[in-house]
């Protein structure tokens, strides 16, 4: 079954499934729920309790004077709020306790996830998207559910209690509570759907809003450079002017819904006032009975109302999981390699290999032959967009090509271990990526067990050492978000550094001279060349002074080779190379 029938399947599934899959991750937390819910009904039936103890104060201490109940009641008021906070605390402590363990977890998870899953999938997947799954998707599911919980147990039990204590007192005007009871219940659910939609429509506006400051902020220099300041205020104050109406949308229905609970609130008052005034109620109603009624009442309406609102919470808290679901079904990078391989030669080999990326129409890479030798160098030249990192991204198994044979020493590559098969590359990409960390820890990344001595002297080779030793903190230096605190070369440089480290078999690097300036690049050039003698490389190149000595170079155009060749041989056959050739000669002269 593919992903998206998954997710179809996920989307479309009755709510019990999705509701039996998240109470998983409860069935750890079975005494911890007890506990929560003891403390819950404790502290409700103790509220209750205590409006049922107005009758008798009412008309027994007050009315009769027998202030005898009230001195015991004075001995006993603290002592029970002590154990109301006591249940209270055991209550929401409890659950949040619970929640938050459950946030964790799914954290967790998601994260993990998010580190198997394969490029392709983070190629269609927006950064910020995955981002707030993880950090608030996760926390609107505990806290939804959470809140639920708490409603419909703690508020639950005392509604229970107040109409039990009202109906005890006098079930006549209770009764009309009942009749009143319903409407409110109706104009507070229309009102919460009226909620729900607003809501949704705020959040939409938020992550407008939200886009559009991180876009700007994280393009401050394009605006700048194109005089774009205007445009960006005329765009942001429209996102930002939607987000103040749909705010005012959901205070205008707050209000209405509490001013007209309020008027039916008052009508059942004037109910209640109306009934105790016939002769046949008045002769049984004491001032304790009717007080104790009529607060009973008013305390009713909130609980009531916030009942109303646990299913749309726990709608909200589902809604939530089944997007973080819908990650954590998502197929893991395949791995069907079995055979474990320790370090390999680093003979390459691609036979008559076609690829197409998973959204794209035409292949990248059409029937693709070429063999590289032990130790060898083959250079991969061609416009952009030809193909060239496409090639390295098969080798890595970044993507899984659909047709022909990519070989290791012999070896599929397909049946090798993932793990086992990365460890044969030192990949120097197009893209460096740097973590928000030290210079030498950025070096050491990928390496496991190396020493400081031996960072410094990879560091040495890739003439880290020169910017690094400028620096006031040295190699400790923490290099910024994706190294932002570094010039573009620089980072390269780290990279490379980064990869002498690893002492793998095979080489790629990726325009791995492209940021820096002839002085440095000569520099590099040199660590490049003792990096690559005893290892088989691979190299794309734009600029062709880097490559002239490979063993081989493949000229590649819109996913084929149109010629291979080195460089002398290439330049005799007077063909794509040899224009390339004598067109970044003559640039090369005009400079
Ligand atoms: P450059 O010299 O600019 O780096 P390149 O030769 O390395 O170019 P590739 O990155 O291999 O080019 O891309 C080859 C083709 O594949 C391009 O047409 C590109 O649009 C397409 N392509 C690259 N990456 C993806 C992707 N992740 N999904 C879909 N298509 C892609
Ligand atoms: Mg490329």
């Amino acid at each position: 079954m593919n992903n998206e029938t998954k997710q179809l399947m996920n989307s479309s599934s009755p709510q019990p499934s999705l509701f039996r899959r998240f109470s998983v991750y409860l069935k750890d937390f079975k005494f911890a729920f007890v506990v929560a819910i003891f403390g819950m009904i404790g502290y409700a039936s103790i509220d209750a309790w205590i409006f049922s103890q107005l009758q008798p104060i009412i008309d027994e201490s007050l009315g009769q004077q027998n202030y005898q109940n009230l001195r015991i009641a004075a001995y006993f008021v603290v002592p029970i709020f002590v154990l109301r906070g006591l249940f209270n605390f055991m209550g929401t402590y409890t659950l949040s306790w619970i929640g938050n363990q459950v946030v964790m977890r799914m954290r967790q998870q998601l994260f993990e996830k998010y580190i198997h899953l394969p490029v392709s999938y983070h190629d269609n997947h927006a950064s910020g998207g995955l981002i707030s799954k993880v950090i608030y998707d996760t926390e609107q599911v505990s806290a939804a559910a959470s809140k639920a919980l708490l409603t419909l147990v703690r508020e639950g039990a005392f509604v229970i209690g107040l109409l039990t204590v009202m109906f005890y007192y006098s079930w006549q005007l209770s009764l009309v509570f009942l009749l009143i009871g319903p409407v409110v219940a109706v104009i507070v659910s229309v009102v919460s759907k009226r909620f729900r939609m607003v809501s949704k429509n705020i959040q939409q506006a938020m992550g407008d809003l939200t886009s559009s400051v991180e876009q700007v902020i994280k393009g401050h220099k394009v605006v700048l450079m194109f005089g774009g300041q205007k445009q960006e205020k005329v765009r942001f104050n429209d996102k930002n002017n939607n987000n103040r109406q749909q705010n005012m949308k959901l205070i205008v229905a707050r209000i209405l819904s509490v001013a007209s609970i309020q008027v039916l609130a008052s009508i059942a008052l004037a109910v209640v006032l109306y009934i105790s005034s016939l002769p046949a109620m008045v002769e049984e109603l004491t001032p304790g009975i009717f007080t104790t009624v009529v607060v009973c009442m008013t305390m009713l309406l909130k609980p009531l109302k916030q009942l109303t609102t646990v299913n749309s919470e726990f709608q909200r808290g589902m809604a939530a999981c089944s997007s973080v679901f819908a990650v954590l079904d998502q197929d893991e990078e395949a791995d069907k390699g079995q055979r474990s391989v320790d370090r390999l030669k680093g003979k390459i080999t691609f036979n008559d290999v076609t690829f197409t990326y998973p959204e794209g129409q035409t292949p990248a890479l059409k029937s693709i032959s070429f063999d590289v030798g032990v130790g060898q160098t083959c250079a991969l030249v061609g416009r952009s967009g030809s193909g060239k990192s496409t090639i390295s991204s098969l080798l890595t198994r970044f993507y899984n090509h659909q047709h022909g044979d990519i070989l290791l020493d012999d070896i599929p590559i397909a049946d090798i271990k993932l793990t086992d098969l990365r460890k044969q590359f030192a990949l120097v990409s197009q893209h460096v990526t740097l973590f928000n960390d030290t210079i030498e820890n950025n070096i050491a990344y990928a390496a496991k067990n190396v020493s400081r001595e031996q960072v410094l002297k990879a560091a040495k080779i890739a003439h880290v050492e020169e910017f690094v030793e400028l620096l006031p903190e040295g190699y400790n230096t923490m290099v910024g978000e994706n190294g932002l605190k570094l010039s573009g070369g620089q980072r390269q440089r780290i990279a490379i550094a980064r990869a002498i480290l690893l002492d793998a078999p095979i080489l790629i690097l990726d325009e791995a001279t492209s940021a820096l300036d002839t002085e440095s690049e000569r520099l590099i050039q040199d660590a490049l060349d003792k990096l690559q003698q005893d290892r088989t490389s691979i190299v794309v190149a734009h600029r062709l002074s880097t490559i002239e000595n490979a063993d081989q170079i493949l000229v590649i155009e819109q996913g084929q080779i149109i010629e291979r060749g080195d460089h002398t041989s290439l330049l005799a056959q007077n063909g794509a190379y040899s224009q390339l050739h004598s067109l970044q000669f003559s640039e090369g002269k005009k400079d």
